[in-house]
């Protein structure tokens, strides 16, 4: 899945090189997590930064769209969830 890039894109956010990589993207919708994986993005070397070109945020904005229908779902992953309720204490205690 190695994907050569022509040019080094320079990062929009800190100016470093980036380079073209496959990564996933969670995106919550109220209560409910989806999870896209194998998005081809420009990665920042520097800062982890990612940028998506218009064809790619475009399919991610569609699927969000049609509200991540889960018959479409390749595979599904268990999440652990973390709760700061009881590591942060709260004021005054
Ligand atoms: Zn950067």
């Amino acid at each position: 899945m190695n994907v050569e890039t022509g040019s080094a894109v320079p990062c929009p956010k800190c100016g470093q090189p980036t380079h073209q990589d496959l990564v996933k993207t969670a995106i919550w919708q109220g209560e409910r997590l989806s999870v896209v994986e194998d998005v081809p993005a420009q990665v920042c070397d520097n800062c982890m930064e990612q940028f998506y070109d218009d064809t790619t945020t475009e399919a991610i904005r569609r699927l969000s769209e049609q509200g991540f229908p889960p018959g479409s779902a390749t595979r599904e992953i268990l999440v652990s969830v973390f709760s700061l309720a009881n590591v942060l204490t709260p004021e005054g205690t």
